[in-house]
């Protein structure tokens, strides 16, 4: 090749490289969501173009919405979800889709790793504190707690020997007949981690509260993510770092219920059967959506010592945030704090 030749490639070359520079840059799109997991769906990302983000969005729809419909416990569907097993608990094995046996399977080992705190069979429990709530938020002036004898009774309910899981016949069924299942401590955070493993570097889920952030944003910086400050939710009490993570928080100011001036909340304690007093708020970073969903609850019912032991089992950090307003956090935590 001659000089001149070479000369040529090389203009040519960095003309190319500079046409990419003042080229189209990914812009920040955003889709919101009403109707999966009975929460507020976000999705911001930043693609090429509107299409491009919005052909993503419909992906991301498309799996949630097929999550939501498997993993409800309040609305029959064509095919056996979550409600079906409940409705039908006592009667014959269920076949149902793969996706509801690994969920059940991984409930099952939540519940070994956090000595039943996160127990996806107290359904029965769970179901009276959520009739109760939505009561209460129909009718406030008749708003009730649920009595201790009937807590009581419906805890005879519980526990994992009264769920079959028959991963080779794909078929699950609830021995006992008032027996529930209830999923919400986990199935946010696992439906996040089946999103984030299928989107792009660049996007950026809110499932109600269960975020994921999927790598950086294009200039290579990382996300910022609110934690909400327990006494007024509108406002943020820290913000922390993203890249390739996971934030989930479990707050005593989440779905509540007001009577006689007292705030009734959604995490019961298995211990008393009534919404847990030990923190106003707990949020976890973690590589895992699932595994950060489940231990934000875990967390939420557990002592610190034991929430910390825990954390560093599943490589997680965690911020605690107590009644009196007192923080706590793992070591490791303040790295990704940006305040
Ligand atoms: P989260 O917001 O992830 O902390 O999960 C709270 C939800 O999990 C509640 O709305 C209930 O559906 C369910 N739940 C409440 N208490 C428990 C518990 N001790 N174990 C398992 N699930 C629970
Ligand atoms: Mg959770």
């Amino acid at each position: 090749m001659n000089r001149k030749l070479i000369l040529f490639l090389l203009c040519a070359a960095l003309l190319l490289a500079c046409f990419g520079c003042f080229g189209p840059q990914p812009q920040r799109y955003e889709a919101v969501y009403y109707d999966v997991f009975d929460t507020v769906t976000k999705l911001s990302g930043y693609a090429e173009s509107e299409s491009a983000f919005w052909d993503q969005a419909d992906k991301v729809y498309t799996e949630l919405h097929a999550y939501h419909v498997l993993f409800d416990i309040y609305h029959d569907v064509p095919e056996p979800n979550l409600k079906t097993i409940n409705d039908r608990a006592g009667g014959e094995p269920i076949s149902v889709d793969p996706q509801i046996i690994n969920l059940l399977l991984f409930a099952k080992e939540v519940d070994q790793q956090t000595n039943h705190r996160v127990n996806a069979t107290l359904g029965a429990v769970t179901k009276l504190w959520h009739d109760a709530r939505e009561a209460a938020l129909s009718d406030p002036a008749h708003a009730a707690v649920p009595n201790a004898h009937s807590l009581n009774e419906a805890a005879q309910h519980t526990g994992f020997d009264k769920l079959e899981i028959d991963e080779a016949a794909g078929t699950v069924r609830l021995t006992d007949p008032l027996a529930r299942l209830d999923v919400g401590a986990i199935a946010k955070g696992y439906a996040a981690q089946k999103v984030y493993e299928m989107l792009p570097d660049g996007y950026l889920l809110s499932l109600g509260g269960n975020v994921v952030a999927k790598g950086t944003k294009p200039d290579g910086s990382a996300w910022a993510i609110g934690i909400q400050d327990p006494d007024d939710p509108a406002a943020l009490k820290h913000t922390v770092r993203a890249e390739s993570l996971a934030i989930v928080t479990s707050g005593d100011y989440q779905r509540v219920f007001t009577l006689d001036g007292v705030q009734y909340h959604h995490i019961i304690d298995p211990d008393t059967l009534t919404p847990a007093t030990r923190w106003r708020a707990v949020t976890v970073l973690c590589g895992d959506s699932a595994v950060a969903d489940m231990l934000s609850t875990a967390l939420f019912l557990m002592d610190y010592e034991a929430g910390s032991a825990l954390a560093k089992q599943y490589n997680a950090e965690a911020l605690w945030i107590a009644p009196d307003g007192r923080e706590y956090r793992t070591e490791g935590f303040g790295a990704y704090q940006k305040d």
